[in-house]
């Protein structure tokens, strides 16, 4: 079974696409599949509700089962903040260095061990009989007091993962981060699911 892999963002397809082949899971792009997918509202108060909301679109305009990711970084300290608008956390969408430098001014007087923060990616798979699959992965850390490392995206240059000892998440090579980031675990849990359905390799 081919899935559609509904994201604009061409980071996260990348991620979704390396980490999705080996788990026998088969995706095109709305570019492979020759669709143009409305970009969707993402107007759910939850990562669930958001990945929800653009795997049934993608569905719905493509005919096609549809995997669709909600992902961000949730920080302890900030009450989860900036969880679902991690993306627009300063305003202006995917602008990745104002919203590392807002969120590096909002701890500014926080020590390390006040730092915590997780990494969430919840993923929704919608069929065209309606059926979904809705799984979700974490990856905790802390968040550091500068930049490092010149990998990945997002909030990666100032996230280390708990399981890296100190280096950043933008520090790790594309298979030291595939192997522990919430994006992976999110996927692996679908892809158990799917092969539970005989749906993947
Ligand atoms: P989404 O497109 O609404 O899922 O936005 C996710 C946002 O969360 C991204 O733009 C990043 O700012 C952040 N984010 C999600 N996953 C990662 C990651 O693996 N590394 C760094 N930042 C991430």
């Amino acid at each position: 079974m081919i899935f559609l892999l509904a994201t604009h963002n061409t980071k996260k397809r990348t991620e979704l696409s390396r980490i999705l082949a080996p788990l026998g899971i088969d995706v095109q792009t709305a570019d492979e599949a020759g669709i143009d997918l409305t970009d969707v509202e993402e107007t759910g108060s939850t990562f669930e509700e958001n990945a929800r909301l653009k795997a049934q679109s993608g569905c719905r305009e493509s005919g096609m089962p549809c995997v669709a990711d909600d992902s961000g970084l949730a920080v302890d300290a900030l009450g989860g903040a900036p969880g679902i608008y991690s993306a627009r956390y300063a305003g202006e969408h995917g602008n990745d260095e104002r919203n590392m430098d807002k969120l590096l001014a909002a701890l500014a007087d926080l020590p390390m061990p006040e730092r915590t923060a997780k990494f969430v990616c919840t993923v929704c798979c919608v069929f065209p009989d309606g059926t979904e699959i809705l799984t979700r992965g974490e990856c905790p850390g802390h968040i550091a007091f500068s930049r490092s490392g010149s990998g990945g995206f997002g909030y990666d240059p100032i996230f280390l993962p708990d399981e890296r000892d100190g280096l950043s998440m933008a520090a790790l090579s594309d298979t030291q981060k595939d192997a522990i980031s919430h994006r992976r675990r999110a996927l692996e849990k679908l892809a158990h699911a799917l092969k539970e359905r005989g749906l993947a390799r």
